[in-house]
């Protein structure tokens, strides 16, 4: 059996040199004797192990000294409860509702705090990001929630929300290391691995030193940045394999060029998909044009049938993971750092003919 080309959204393609990196490290270590995955979390060799994954994670994105890099379980998730459990002062927070994990986030923080939504796109099933209107955002609140890149519908913020001193929380599960993104313009970001970074079971928490140890008293231990912040993400044990898994992955980002050069690969292949569908006559985008992702691309034929015939035709030719999530239908193509741009040529000349054999 031959390897596909895989667009799944999520957990998501990885490298083949990271694959196969990993397949000789299996059984044996370096000179440990043992796999990753039989190691002590505190053994000499795994400790390496994860302080180079730390250094290249800051390296990768510039991450200024003044902020904690934590690798933590329990997925994105997670943190739509981490953050106002943390982060909450006065108990107030803007929150941007811009897709399922964006209402997902605001749902959670409404159980700690008062939540005022300050733009949503529901009207139009989130295929926008709405204007931002400054005199709706609270100038007391203890941060501003949004999520950067909806991985379901499709859409990315290309500015960010100017909140003066009220720190920036964004989710940036599906667009992390795809692009440059200034870290020192946010108090938090966080991603679960499974999309940009590495396997699922670690979640990359970035957070402005001051942020830390202002946990509400209900926090459970596990769920406070400082218990994490304290013991270098050491305090029990961490996702191991994941976070050497995350590792080969920043070292073949470094390899490849780092961000600006990932950036670029990824601008020309979006750029591939966007421009087909914009002048096909059976495939239409479903993102508004100025907030299009450059990471999930979204669209759909209109037709229920024809989507599932394109799905089933697709994945005959080894394109696979096109449907488009269970809540919205459609497709989506998910082009992260490890889907090549020989991937997404393929899959622009399989639409071509479908769009042949298929004129309405
Ligand atoms: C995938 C995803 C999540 C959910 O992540 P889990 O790791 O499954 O909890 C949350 N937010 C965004 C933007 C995502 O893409």
């Amino acid at each position: 059996m031959e390897r596909v080309y895989n667009f799944s959204a999520g957990p998501a393609a990885m490298p083949e040199v990271v694959l196969a990196k990993a397949q000789k490290e299996m059984l044996c270590y370096g000179d440990a004797g043992m796999s990753v995955m039989e190691m002590s979390h505190r053994s000499k060799a795994f400790v390496e192990i994860c302080s180079e994954a730390e250094a290249l994670i800051r390296s990768l994105m510039n991450i200024p000294a003044n902020y904690k890099v934590l690798f933590l379980q329990g997925g994105a998730s997670s943190q739509f409860s981490m953050v106002p459990l943390n982060l909450f002062k006065t108990g107030k927070a803007d929150y941007v509702k811009t897709g399922s994990f964006a209402k997902k986030a605001t749902q959670e923080a409404q159980r700690y705090g008062k939540v005022n939504v300050v733009a949503s796109s529901e009207d139009k099933e989130y295929s926008y990001i709405p204007e931002m209107d400054k005199s709706k955002f609270d100038k007391d609140a203890d941060y501003f929630h949004f999520t950067i890149n909806n991985t379901v519908e499709g859409t990315h913020f290309n500015t960010l929300p100017d909140t003066g001193s009220v720190p920036l929380v964004t989710d940036m599960s599906s667009s992390i290391l795809s692009q440059v993104y200034d870290v020192s313009k946010f108090g938090l970001i966080y991603a679960g691995a499974q999309k940009n970074l590495g396997p699922a079971g670690v979640t990359l928490v970035i957070i402005r030193d001051d942020l830390i140890g202002h946990a509400m008293d209900i926090t459970p231990l596990m769920f406070n940045y400082k218990t994490h912040a304290d013991k270098g993400s050491m305090y029990n044990t961490p996702p191991t394999y994941s976070i050497y898994i995350a590792k080969l992955m920043f070292e073949w980002l470094k390899n490849l060029g780092g961000v600006p050069a990932i950036e670029k690969i990824n601008k020309k292949k979006s750029s591939l998909l966007y421009n087909f569908l914009d002048q096909s006559k059976v495939f239409k985008g479903t993102a508004a044009v100025k907030d299009r992702s450059m990471t999930n691309v979204t669209f759909v034929t209109g037709d229920k049938e024809l989507d599932e015939k394109f799905v089933k035709e697709a994945a005959a030719e080894g394109l696979t993971n096109l449907k488009g999530h269970r809540s919205v239908g459609g497709m989506r193509v998910s082009i992260y750092n490890a889907v090549p741009l020989e991937a997404v040529t393929k899959l622009v000349d399989f639409m071509k003919r479908f769009e042949i054999n298929n004129k309405k």
